[in-house]
């Protein structure tokens, strides 16, 4: 297993579904769900979502579109993933699903209910739909996928009451940092720096 700092236990609690959408762009600062705890939930989404940028990073130097995700159950890190696509010749190998599948062998469970993923790009619908299944509490993300993004941008996936499961989603944590790894990683493609074929992520 692997073991970050101890870090206070990021579970979802009885406090309101926040809905993303509602912020104004121009305001756009990281959410949280519970305003009495905000500065503690801050710092360590924060601490997380850098794990996620790290993996996103290396994930771009070995070819594949930079994404990252980290799932975090009670407050510990149990799975780190990059976007392995390319690698894998796997449509499904999305770093949000490498992540639940490492984090349900870590734990020993499907079931991630006490679980945090946290993800450097809004998650597609696939990634939205696995997350679902693995019954994850909380979401949070770093930039919004204009084009592809199922938790708010083109579907809310996580708070429709038609799915099995709803959760709390944040997004906007190290948004600028995920959004400059991505615009250079299409910077470089646009270049001809690589030969990768790119679809699904808004540049
Ligand atoms: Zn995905």
């Amino acid at each position: 297993m692997l073991h970050g700092p101890r870090r206070p236990t990021i579970a979802p609690d009885s406090g309101t579904l926040r809905d993303a959408r509602r912020r104004p762009a121009s305001t756009r600062a990281p959410a949280t769900h519970n305003p009495t705890n905000a500065m503690a939930i801050e710092t360590s989404d924060d601490f997380f979502m850098d794990l996620a940028l790290q993996a996103a990073a290396e994930a771009g130097r070995l070819g594949e579109v930079p994404i990252g995700a980290v799932l975090v159950h009670e407050g510990e890190v149990v799975a780190i993933a990059g976007n392995r696509r390319e690698r894998d010749h796997d449509p499904t190998a999305h770093a949000e699903v490498l992540a639940l599948r490492q984090a349900g062998r870590v734990l020993g469970t499907w079931r991630l209910t006490e679980c945090t993923l946290y993800v450097t790009l809004e998650p597609c619908p696939m990634c939205m739909g696995a997350t679902i299944n693995g019954r994850v509490g909380r979401l949070v993300f770093a930039c919004r996928d204009s084009k592809a993004g199922a938790a708010v941008s083109r579907y809310d996936m996580g708070t429709d009451d038609r799915l099995n499961h709803r959760l709390v989603v944040t997004e906007g944590v190290r948004e600028q940092a995920a959004s400059h790894l991505l615009s250079t990683f299409f910077a470089s493609l646009r270049a001809g720096d690589r030969q990768v074929v790119v679809d699904g992520v808004a540049p």
